[in-house]
């Protein structure tokens, strides 16, 4: 296929970038691995934006920016608030947000499968070509080394697909390192390893160790029930939790002494009422196995997001959200979220106003790219997973995965670093990454296993490096070996 523009994802900020694009005048075709509309980890949660009014702007950034590191950029997040105030309103005719003095309150929590839908029913209006379970596997270069499409395979209808086009936005989210977060399976790092591939660099990668509660029998995480919680131990006595990011550190120390358990007791009124509205399947899990959470105890874990509520990704140059590579934008969790939040977590409002303000900018900055762009004739840069180096040979992905799972959620190895510990997780995954980079490739949908299986290493090994450049503690990334940084 030909298009102005190729968005690579299907999830909220590839969906904010797609109706950019068109309402700009571009032909625009969105690739989703999943089906757009329920892929990627909003579709499954429910999200609160960074909507503020205009007046209250610079006030709501110095509060946030209080704790960020002395990492993050004022006059960025002040875009993201401008530029989500103006774009959210488009939601207002396809999701009932709660009406507050005769205007839609889009402070409101947003239920996420709706919110999905609606975005694809906006695309889908806005002339956008989607092309669902077509996971991208590699971009097309020109051979000035511009991106001019992106290849991969038809998961259904099986074969391959090829788009060609003037600009790619890559919005492919964070990566969760099979974490078993709810909804996050298909955020593997393919659009950070494609993007690497191509010339673009990293930042804040050490900022990847986010992790939210879940019970221990449910992959169904959420963070705002949890606050309410009387936490235990395996003996009943009860874990004393400070407020703020500390948390989940105490909470991690104990669950590597053993198993720890809550009861929801102290959730307000508000909170039992609300839930079911703003987030209907988090009673779920519990109703089916006879629980009810505010009175029931029941076993806890915390689940790893690694950069979707962690913050490290692709770097964006303001304003338009290029990366390094002409013709290549960044959208979403797949773009560092650093400036906007510094070193600590991009949840809990900033990730969504994020995904929508640079969906809107990439989208638009993609359309005005792709009318320079030249028709060249393209390569594919794909290596790790495609085109290995050395002798094809048999890999164990499943195990090359499960070690990746290990070192980059266990608590010891992520949430508390030190020196030694970086070292052998980062030794242990580079002897993966020569075996991956010169054996492992396949065909049709072992395709996209074998890209997914290279991008996850290719993640983890980004992650501990910077993580063992980063040697003071900072926000999220904890040194328990180094010293408080003094920003
Ligand atoms: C439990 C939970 C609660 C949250 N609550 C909040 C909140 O209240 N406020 C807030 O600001 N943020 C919140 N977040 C974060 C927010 O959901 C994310 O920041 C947001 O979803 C990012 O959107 P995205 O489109 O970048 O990534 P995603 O929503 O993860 O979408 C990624 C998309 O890329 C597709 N994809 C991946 N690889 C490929 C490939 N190779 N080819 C084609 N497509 C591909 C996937 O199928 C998917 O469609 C929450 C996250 C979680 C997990």
């Amino acid at each position: 296929m030909n298009a102005d523009v190729l968005v690579i994802g299907g999830g909220l900020a590839a969906t904010w970038t797609a109706l950019a694009a068109a309402q700009a005048g571009g032909d625009v075709v969105l690739a989703d691995k999943g089906y757009c509309g329920t892929s990627g980890v909003t579709a499954t949660a429910g999200v609160t934006h960074w909507f503020v009014r205009p007046e209250d702007h610079e006030r709501a950034v110095t509060e946030r920016h209080a704790h960020a590191g002395g990492l993050a950029d004022h006059e960025q997040a002040l875009r993201v608030l401008r530029t989500t105030w103006e774009r959210l309103p488009a939601l207002d005719r396809y999701y009932p947000f709660p009406v507050r003095d005769g205007v839609p309150d889009r402070t409101h929590n947003v239920r996420g499968p709706e919110y999905l839908r609606a975005m694809r029913g906006l695309v889908h209006r806005a002339g956008v070509r989607i092309l669902d379970h077509h996971p991208a596997l590699e971009l097309l270069l020109r051979p000035d080394g511009s991106v001019g499409g992106a290849a991969g395979v038809r998961r259904q209808a099986g074969g391959t697909w090829q788009v060609r086009a003037g600009a790619v936005v890559l919005a492919t989210g964070g990566t969760a390192f099979r974490s078993h977060l709810l909804g996050s399976r298909g955020n593997t790092g393919d659009g950070h390893l494609m993007a690497v591939e191509a010339g673009a660099r990293l930042s804040g990668m050490e900022f990847s160790n986010y992790y939210t509660l879940a019970p221990a029998f449910s992959t169904m995480a959420r963070s705002m029930s949890y606050l309410f919680g009387t936490y235990t131990d395996a003996g009943g006595h009860e874990i004393a939790l400070p407020s703020g990011p500390d948390r989940n550190r105490v909470l991690a120390a104990a669950l590597l002494r053993g198993p720890v358990f809550t009861t929801l007791d102290r959730a307000p009124d508000w909170v039992r009422r609300t839930m079911p509205v703003v987030q209907p399947n988090f009673l779920l899990p519990f109703t089916r196995r006879g629980l009810d959470p505010y009175t029931d105890r029941f076993e806890v874990t915390l689940l790893g997001e690694g950069t979707i509520r962690g913050v490290g990704g692709l770097t964006v140059t303001a304003p338009d959200c290029a990366t390094d590579v002409p013709g290549l934008f960044a959208a979403g969790d797949v773009a560092s979220r650093v400036p906007i939040v510094g070193a600590i977590s991009g949840g809990g409002s900033p990730n969504s106003a994020w995904a929508v303000s640079s969906g809107t900018w990439a989208g638009r900055a993609a359309v005005r790219h792709a009318r320079t762009a030249g028709s060249a004739p393209l390569r594919p840069a794909g290596r790790a997973g495609i085109r290995p180096s050395g002798r094809t040979a048999t890999v164990d992905t499943a195990g090359v995965i499960d070690v990746v799972r290990d070192e980059l959620n266990a608590y010891d190895k992520n949430m508390f670093r030190d020196g030694p510990g970086l070292r052998a997780s980062l030794s242990t995954l580079n002897t993966l990454w020569t075996e991956v980079e010169s054996a492992l490739t396949g065909e049709g949908r072992d395709a996209v296993a074998a890209r997914e299986t290279a991008a996850l290493l290719a993640m983890g090994r980004w992650v501990k490096e910077a993580a063992l450049r980063r040697r003071e503690t900072l926000g999220m990334h904890w040194r328990t070996d180094g010293q408080e940084a003094a920003a």
